[in-house]
């Protein structure tokens, strides 16, 4: 067993880290502000080679694996949890290519992606979350492909993609086997993307509707085969769900470097307020949860890239990293004192961004069920 970084895992840490306080930081409370994605930020990052790290290296991947991805995810997190989530979509697009697409699709799909495209992931509807059985968006079968009619709602990226995966039902009849995953085209005639929704935080991140009225879809942009839209959506969460715990450990390292930054200054009673216990105990609580969402997600990432089973892994890594953003980002606020609540500071922005992060991707209560569901096996 070996808990230590190799050195090229190293060097990818350290190119985000220097990345994130160079090209977000500064950027990040307007980018909240304006609720606009900074797209200077996607070239640049392109440009260094910090996106698209898991495709495979024939189309311009780095060919590197989930546990890079979570490395370099947390520093892009670090720097502003909307910008990070923005940057990171694609590559949560990509997993069902890389998980059910042919050799022509991947490199199709691929080839845009490293050249700069934007990808969406598109399965949420207004009436299917976290059943995702209860989808309504229907493909029928026509001459040479299908027909798509239906809506989603919270689309990440969807005013920026030029593609989207999306999942619909081939067979309306049988529930979750009856759904079917496909690439569709952003001008595709039919396909409309309402305008960005207003949100609490992950200001930086646009999300939208999507709406489908006859969207002709080739049989080629099928992935997989007809019904097998559930299993590819549920392993391309084994595979994404390291990531998303990552943005929870950007968030958790943010609020303990402002926390201790600031209690080392900020003066209470003839001392600094991190020489008060109470105070100093918020930071070191801090420190261990982040040190124990850190190695959960890493095991969840390895797992996933030792192509061993990871399911339950992976949801521990999301709930419990998730949830300790939230709790760390409330603490953050707790230590600034007023300061904290002020826009001045980037705790508050810390706060309203992680609440997020136990909604998507998977609940935390559903994370829960899925745990419980596995010890029960
Ligand atoms: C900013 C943002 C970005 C998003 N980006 C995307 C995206 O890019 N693509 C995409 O497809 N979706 C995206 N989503 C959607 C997200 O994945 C869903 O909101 C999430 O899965 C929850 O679904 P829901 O909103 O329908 O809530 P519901 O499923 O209605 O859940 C409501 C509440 O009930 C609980 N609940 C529901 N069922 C159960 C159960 N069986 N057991 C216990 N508790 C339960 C939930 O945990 C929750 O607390 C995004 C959402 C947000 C807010």
């Amino acid at each position: 067993m070996d808990f230590l970084l190799n050195d090229e895992q190293r060097m990818i840490q350290d190119l985000a880290r220097e990345f994130v306080d160079r090209e977000i930081i500064p950027v990040a409370a307007k980018a909240d502000q304006d609720q606009h994605f900074p797209l200077e930020v996607h070239r640049k990052a392109l440009e260094l080679g910090l996106l698209n790290l898991e495709l495979p290296t024939e189309f311009g991947g780095a060919g590197l694996g989930a546990l890079e991805v979570a490395l370099v995810t947390e520093q892009l997190c670090r720097g502003c949890l909307g910008i990070g989530a923005a940057l990171s979509i694609s590559a949560l697009a990509a997993e069902p290519i890389l998980v059910a697409g042919n050799a022509e699709q991947q490199k199709t799909y691929f080839s845009r992606l490293t050249a700069g495209e934007f990808a969406s992931f598109a399965l949420t509807e207004p009436s299917a979350g976290s059943d995702v059985a209860a989808l309504r968006t229907v493909a029928k079968r026509v001459d040479g492909g299908y027909l798509l009619s239906g809506s989603k709602i919270w689309i990440s990226n969807a005013s920026l993609a030029s593609l989207m995966v999306v999942f619909a039902k081939t067979d309306v009849s049988a529930g979750h086997k009856g759904i079917t995953a496909f690439v569709v085209e952003r001008n595709a005639p039919g396909l409309s993307v309402g305008e960005p929704l207003g949100k609490l935080g992950q200001r930086a991140a646009p999300v939208c509707e999507v709406f489908f009225e006859q969207v002709f879809v080739p049989e080629s942009s099928r992935l997989g085969q007809e019904g097998e839209g559930f299993s590819i959506a549920m392993r391309t969460f084994d595979r994404s769900r390291p990531m998303a715990a990552a943005f929870a450990l950007g968030v958790i390292q943010r609020s303990l470097d402002e926390s201790l930054a600031y209690a080392k200054e900020r003066r209470s009673m003839g001392k600094a307020i991190l020489e008060h216990q109470a105070v100093g105990h918020k930071l070191a609580e801090m420190r261990m949860k982040l040190e124990a969402a850190r190695l959960l997600t890493y095991q969840s990432a390895w797992l996933a890239d030792q192509g061993r089973p990871n399911t339950s892994e992976c949801a521990m890594a999301k709930a419990f990293a998730c949830d300790a953003a939230m709790w760390a980002a409330s603490e953050a606020i707790q230590v600034f004192g007023g300061m904290g609540y002020s826009t001045e500071y980037p705790v508050e922005k810390l706060f309203r961004d992680a609440k997020v992060l136990q909604i998507y991707e998977g609940t935390s209560e559903i994370q829960r069920n899925i745990i419980l569901r596995e010890l029960t096996r």
